[in-house]
């Protein structure tokens, strides 16, 4: 009995599964989107006081800390933190069989606390442990690091540890949701807890009661790009995976050849969903034959609204954290106030930049921000498809900030980084450009709410959802983005903010820069300086008709309605 536990063992619970969970900066267990909407769906859990309890890596090697050299480099460096000032670790410790050695997993727990009052635990798992060798000792230290055989491992830990886990601790769990197929293995422990206790069987499958599994597992699928779905040969699984269940009923669930955890995970849910509309029809045509919905993602709107807008929206909407639906009424705010407000944040992220790059940014100038992963998908580069043409369009007009993380073997998403950082200091003089270092929780919330407009470009379809771009909603900041993700559904041209390129996903994506520069030559620029009022009439309608739907309260009554209690 872990006595700290006691109030959150007596009702059932949904166990929210995630290879990431990002709470805050100071704990660095997430890497990007993934883990960022595995906290707010937490938080919004905890506001909604739904009975859940999440399960992740305690990651204490934290993703990497990110600097950029002169040349433009990304460097990595540990991102070393103390969980102990954060959370309290537990006593129990279950174990898991992998290549012949039990290997001992323990638990620490942190507990999302809301102003409501609703708490969700959070347990983090951690093979860090003296019964362990040392090799062993890191399978939960660093995230997305390692070979595919450490992964394999970590997955192993997550899925089937973290459920024994679960179970040491005295939770009741009435559904399981994986997001994202990392924790699948969760479902073949599943299936050996249901095996059905029958004598002499004629067919060995009949033993395995997949219907009462899936009966109880909700799947989120998050990503059309084909590298994001983990496969293991079955050489390394057969290797590692030493649980008493027979490699048979993983590639009876998982794949003939490979090992592949969204087919495992496809294969043993009742309830998937991708996580927007565009998403969930691409996900049917990558998995055909299965049932996929869609739950468009949202952020949470307490998180992700800077201090200023915070204010005015506590003014004129008290209680709109826990029904963000309110901010339809945008309008009640009045223009002046809204304006100052906005004002405010981008003074706030203006003097952090000069104060961190020297670059000299100013409060006037048309800010545009572009901050996500870098990686060759998003094309943080399109805007210096033609530089010439950009300069004409922008000298004395635009300033823009950049940032985000390359994968560490991302090598061409470093590429990115350093491209962007020779075209800033070649065009200097013409238009100031920054590339702010370690993009983490909170640089992301000075960006989204301090720049004018938030970019957004990826390679149509491959961007799922996207979530930085409601980010930017909640404060006012209008987008302006490919027709891809949740855009599709949050566009309004000229009110929400604005397209760039069509929505036909066959049509030639070299055009877009050329619909970039045309509207922003033609369209946002002459409306942001010329015409205040039309200005801030696009910040009230990203607020009242992107801000007001795109969060992560609305998200998760629909997994509680569609998913959770069906
Ligand atoms: C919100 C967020 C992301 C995800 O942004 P996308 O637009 O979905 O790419 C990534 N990293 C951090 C730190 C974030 O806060």
């Amino acid at each position: 009995m872990v006595e700290v536990l006691n109030e959150f063992i007596e009702e059932p619970r949904i166990a929210y599964f995630s290879m990431e969970i990002g709470v805050k900066s100071d704990m660095p267990t997430y890497s990007g989107g993934l883990g960022v909407l595995a906290g707010d769906t937490i938080k919004s859990a905890a506001d909604l006081k739904l009975p859940m309890v999440a399960v992740t890596h305690l990651t204490k090697k934290g993703y990497f800390k990110q600097e950029i050299d002169p040349f433009g480099r990304q460097i990595e460096k540990p991102e070393e933190w103390n969980p102990k000032q954060f959370m309290k670790q537990l006593r129990p410790k279950v174990t898991v069989n992998i290549e012949n050695r039990e290997v001992m997993v323990g638990a620490w727990l942190y507990v999302v606390n809301s102003e409501t009052g609703g708490k969700v635990p959070i347990i983090f798992l951690d093979t860090d442990l003296n019964e362990n060798n040392p090799g062993d000792r890191t399978i939960t230290q660093f995230l997305y690091g390692g070979d595919s055989a450490y992964r394999f491992k970590q997955e192993m830990v997550l899925g089937i540890g973290g459920t024994r886990m679960l179970e040491e601790l005295g939770f009741q769990i009435k559904k399981f949701h994986m997001n994202e197929g990392h924790s699948s293995l969760l479902t073949v422990e599943l299936l050996r807890l249901f095996k059905k206790d029958i004598e002499e069987v004629w067919d060995e499958r009949l033993v395995w009661n997949a219907d009462k599994v899936r009966s109880l597992c909700v799947f989120t699928t998050h990503t059309p790009v084909e590298a994001g779905h983990d496969k293991f040969n079955y050489d390394l699984v057969s290797r590692l995976f030493t649980e008493p269940i027979p490699i048979n009923v993983l590639k009876e669930f998982g794949g003939k050849d490979m090992l592949n955890m969204t087919m495992l995970a496809l294969n043993l849910s009742n309830y998937v969903n991708g996580v927007a509309k565009k998403h969930g029809e691409v996900s049917k045509h990558m998995f055909p034959g299965y049932e996929i919905h869609a739950i468009t993602n949202g952020v949470h709107s307490y998180t992700w609204t800077c201090d200023a807008m915070k204010r005015i929206f506590n003014k004129y909407f008290p209680g709109w954290a826990n029904e963000p639906a309110m901010l339809v009424r945008v309008e009640r705010i009045p223009e002046q106030e809204l304006w100052d407000a906005h004002m405010e944040a981008k003074r706030h992220l203006i003097d952090y930049i000069n104060r961190e790059t020297k670059a000299g940014m100013n409060y006037d100038i048309f800010t545009i921000g572009f901050a996500r992963r870098a990686t060759a998908y998003k094309r943080a580069d399109l805007l210096f498809k033609d530089v010439d043409r950009l300069i004409k369009i922008g000298e004395g007009k635009i300033q823009i900030v950049y940032g985000g993380k390359a994968h560490p073997r991302d090598e061409h998403g470093k590429q990115l980084i350093q491209k962007i950082h020779e075209i800033k200091e070649n065009i200097k003089n013409r238009i100031k450009i920054v590339y702010i270092q370690n993009y983490n929780m909170d640089i992301a919330l000075k960006l989204v709410s301090g720049v004018d407009v938030w970019l957004n470009n990826p390679l149509r379809p491959l961007e799922a959802s996207g979530t930085s771009g409601m980010k930017a909603s909640h404060n006012g900041v209008p987008n302006f983005s490919v027709l891809d993700g949740w855009w599709i559904e949050g566009h309004i041209e000229g009110h929400t903010g604005w397209s760039i390129g069509p929505l036909d996903v066959s049509a030639d994506p070299d055009k877009d820069a050329e619909d970039l520069y045309s509207k922003l030559e033609n369209i946002i620029l002459p409306l942001f300086y010329n015409n205040k009022r039309g200005w801030i009439k696009v910040m009230q309608d990203a607020i009242g008709k992107n801000a007001y739907f795109f969060n992560s309260h609305r998200m998760m009554r629909r997994y509680v309605t569609e998913a959770y209690i069906r």
